[in-house]
């Protein structure tokens, strides 16, 4: 069985530096290789998902208060800035983070006023069933949120009348403030108070919204949950959270509740059942139909099974990244009658003659 946290596909522990995830990478990369003899793709998929997370400080951060975080869904339409739906890359708002973070570090804070305003990330919880954790499913899910105004599109101006230039900031929307220290005078940027940084001013302020540009509004989104999730992974949609006025947009973190059935469970990239067996059939053998979900199969149960044996049928549990299969695994129960007829009963003392 397989692991899905990455610390232990990489055999590192929690604290480990980059260095050495980098080393233990490299070793189980060259070890795995698929051009190599005895490589197999899906372990050498398993090992650059995990380095490809672990490597990224932001990601690591992420990974460690979420767990294995998917990117999912279509967030709302209208929302510039940022592309919803887009996660792990170096695309649209979060590039600016990245570069917003170097300076901040670079001024220690104090030009965090240069920041780029951000909307507040939104997390919510979403109980699914073992099948849908299995096939994946597509879920709408209404949300009370701040998002942008529907009737100005978020300009804050009520639509049919004109904006005139900030006159405080010549329509940049951002002020030049010095500020004195110790090993000189700093120039930092600075949202303008007048214009709230749009760099305009509305004639007449939009009525919906009362100039804000954002206002709270309840929004439907489409959540994709992947084949294969397990109970208390994450799934961002990246965009999807709360609005700023001129600012990105937050993203939405969905937790995947998988609740329980009464049949199957799941063991890493297997699903498990009991299977209960006659003492006859357990003694002579059989011939059992099972279904799971989309398939159905014939299970030969061998003549002198064991209870607490386990029948494996392959490429019916977990769908993987990989797009291969785990295993559905069939314990056996033999369940032996707790009433017998006096037939029954005299047949069987035949059978303890008989040495059984
Ligand atoms: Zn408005
Ligand atoms: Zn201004």
């Amino acid at each position: 069985m397989t692991s899905n946290n990455y610390y232990e596909i990489l055999g590192v522990p929690k604290g480990a530096t980059k260095e050495e995830i980098k080393k233990a990478y490299r070793k189980l990369a060259h070890k795995h290789h698929p051009d190599k003899n005895g490589g197999t793709d899906d372990k050498f998929k398993e090992i650059s998902e995990a380095y490809s997370v672990l490597s990224d400080e932001k990601k690591r951060a992420e990974y460690d208060t979420y767990g294995r975080v998917f990117s999912g869904g279509q967030g709302p339409s209208g929302q510039g800035g940022s592309a919803p739906g887009w996660d792990f890359g170096g695309f649209g708002g979060a590039s600016n983070f990245d570069l917003n973070d170097i300076f901040e570090t670079f001024f220690g804070g104090g030009a965090a006023q240069g920041r780029a305003k951000r909307g507040r990330d939104i997390s919510i919880d979403l109980e699914i069933s073992f099948e849908e954790a299995v096939f994946g499913v597509e879920r709408s899910v209404l949300i009370s949120k701040i998002a942008v105004c529907d009737k100005c599109g978020g300009n804050g101006a009520e639509p049919g009348t004109d904006t005139k230039k900030c006159s405080y900031c010549q329509g940049k929307g951002k002020v030049h403030e010095t500020r004195k220290s110790f090993f000189g005078s700093f120039t930092s940027l600075r949202e303008c108070d007048k214009c709230g940084g749009k760099g305009n001013i509305p004639s007449k302020k939009c009525s919906a919204c009362r100039g804000n540009g954002v206002m709270p509004k309840r929004e439907e989104i489409k959540i994709t949950v992947p084949s294969g999730i397990e109970d208390g992974e994450m799934i961002k949609l990246a965009g999807a959270g709360e609005a700023a006025a001129n600012g990105i947009p937050g993203d939405l973190y969905v937790k995947i509740h998988v609740l329980p059935h009464p049949v199957f469970r799941r063991s890493g990239r297997d699903i498990v059942m009991d299977l209960d067996v006659k003492i006859s059939d357990a003694l002579l053998g059989a011939e059992k139909e099972i279904k799971i979900f989309d398939k159905s199969i014939k299970l030969k149960i061998p003549a002198g099974i064991d209870s607490g044996e386990v029948l494996r049928a392959k490429g019916l549990g977990m769908p993987q990244p990989s797009g291969t299969r785990g295993d559905l695994l069939i314990k056996i129960m033999v369940r032996t009658p707790k009433k017998i007829s006096r037939k029954a009963k005299k047949l069987i003392e035949e059978l303890k003659e008989e040495g059984l």
